[in-house]
């Protein structure tokens, strides 16, 4: 089991250090962020906020994305239909892997795929500072329910 207690820690030295001010709301975006597994969209943030915080706006959660964005403490994967998502835990750039159906973002641990940006440097000659590798499927939940279907 992950500690997201460490990373939460390490965003919130970063943000105290670039003299961000918190808010409670903000504080509470943070926390989430920090244990986003899922790769939280902002509509999802905002779900999960909401119950603690009801006076809390989407906007709040925008300028909270943004400034951790800013100090790169977080990651955005954006799609062309404006769902983006966000990584927390992982806030560099590293291999995706999505569902098509139930849009389940995953970070699959393949030793191979974070090697591929230090080959492709040293075969290139290029500095690389930044990628994007998306594998799009079928997640095997989804699998299992179109089998129930048919
Ligand atoms: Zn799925
Ligand atoms: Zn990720």
């Amino acid at each position: 089991m992950v500690d997201h207690s460490i990373r939460f820690n390490e965003m919130m030295k970063k943000l105290k250090t670039k003299g961000c001010r918190l808010t409670p709301q903000r504080l509470a975006v943070v926390k989430i962020l920090a244990a986003s597994e899922e790769h939280l969209s902002a509509d999802k943030i905002y779900e999960r906020v909401k119950p603690d915080f009801p006076s809390t706006s989407l906007a709040t959660i925008y300028k909270t994305v943004t400034l951790l964005k800013k100090i790169g403490e977080l990651m955005e994967i954006g799609f062309v239909d404006d769902s983006n998502r966000y990584d927390g835990m992982r806030p560099y750039p590293h291999p995706h892997l999505i569902c098509m159906k139930c849009k389940t973002m995953l970070d699959p641990d393949i030793p191979t795929l974070s090697e591929l940006p230090k080959e492709l440097a040293q075969k290139t000659g290029y500095q690389i500072v930044n990628h994007r590798l998306d594998f799009f499927g079928i997640c095997p939940q989804c699998q299992r329910k179109e089998q129930f279907r048919s």
